[in-house]
Order: C-alpha cells, then structure tokens, then sequence
C-alpha cells in the first residue's frame, strides 16, 4: 500500500502554481483567483466587474465546477473567452488544473485572467493556483461569523468584498464585525461592500483591482 502524505500533494501543487505564476508574467498575465461559498454571487460580481471594466482591460475567465457550464455560458455570453473546468466531484481548483485549463487560452490576447473556484470556503484555502491576488466574496446572507469559523481563506486573502449588499435591511449581518475581523486576519486586506444587482461598489472595486494590475 502507498500512503501519500498531504503535505506532499500540497507541495506539488505548489511547485505547479509557481510554474503557472512564471507563464502568466512572461505573458503579462494578470491572474485572479475568486473563491467563496456557492451562492455568494462569484459570477454576478464578475458580470458586473466586467462591464465596469469594458474596454481597460483584456479579460479572460476560467471557471470551476463539480458540473455543467452554467456559469462560463454566462461569461460567454459577455464575448470574453472562457474556459469551463468540471472537477467531477472534486471541491477546489488545484494548480495542475489550471495549467490544463489554459492551455486553450491565448496569453499574448489577455492582460487578466480570473479564475472562479468551486464554491467552497475550505479547501481552496490550501491550493495556491499561481494567482497574483486573491479575493474572497461573503454575502450578506451567509452571516458575518464566517470569518471566524473559517479563517484560513480570509486570512490568505487580499480583499474580502461582502456582496449582496442591498439585503442588508433584511438581514441581521453586521459590517462592522465583518470588517473588524477581517482587519485582524489579514490587516493589509481593504473590504469591499457591493451589491450588484444595484451597481453599488463595483466602481471602486475595478479601480482598485486595476491599480494592483499595475504594481
Ligand atoms: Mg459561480
Ligand atoms: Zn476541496
């Protein structure tokens, strides 16, 4: 019997997201790497991200999913190339995968690429995917303690955006609390508050993102 020790794997992945990382800045490849729950409104916030950005940037999305292609036909739909990952089971996005997900993208054609993980505040915690930013979405719905039952993706987070704002009145989440616990895990992180559906935020956030492309 081989046992394989986890540590190992991680390591691996590790070695295979640094190649990646090396591939996207000879290319001048910006990459991005999404994560939160399902539901959090990932894909949303990208439509409207993207239509705040129309014309600054060259973008190019990879999404990940157990199944199905719901949200890379949402992102076709927009004309930006986008490649669909079906983990088949699998809850998170691993370095190899996106190295096979790219493949099918021509680099020289896009300045960013944004990687839409599985729905899942655990695990994606562990896989560095070569990104050079990660941002971390939490909706009003899901509750403010998220961040302190799970700390490991906000903590190796570069930006919390708290979405869904415009349910705030129907719903007990403090932003307050959210934003202080941020600030104690990842002290550098700013914390976004959008609602899509209203437009509210994205200016600031696609500034933002924007000005770190440039850095
Ligand atoms: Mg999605
Ligand atoms: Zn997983």
């Amino acid at each position: 019997m081989k046992i394989v020790a986890a540590k190992k794997i991680l390591k691996a992945n590790d070695q295979i997201a640094e190649e990646n990382r090396v591939r996207f800045n000879a290319s001048g490849v910006y990459g991005v790497n999404i994560v939160g729950s399902p539901g959090c409104g990932k894909t949303t916030l990208l439509e409207a991200l993207f239509a705040q950005l129309n014309g600054r940037l060259a973008p190019a999305v990879i999404e990940g999913d157990i199944a199905g292609s719901i949200d890379a036909d949402r992102i076709d739909a927009l004309g930006i190339p986008v490649v669909q990952i079906n983990t088949e089971g699998a809850c998170h996005l691993d370095a190899s995968m996106i190295a096979a997900a790219t493949d099918g993208l021509d680099y020289q054609a896009i300045d960013l690429l944004v990687i839409e993980n599985v729905g899942n505040l655990v695990c994606t915690a562990g896989f560095d995917l070569g990104e050079h930013l990660r941002l971390v979405v939490l909706s009003v719905s899901e509750g403010d303690d998220k961040l302190v039952k799970y700390p490991a993706i906000f903590q190796r987070s570069h930006a919390l955006v708290i979405t869904k704002t415009d349910l705030l009145p129907h719903s007990n989440f403090n932003i307050e609390r959210a934003t202080s616990d941020m600030k104690r895990l990842a002290p550098d992180a700013p914390v976004f508050l959008v609602s899509a559906l209203k437009g509210e935020g994205i200016p600031a956030l696609a500034d933002w993102l924007a000005a770190r492309m440039k850095r």
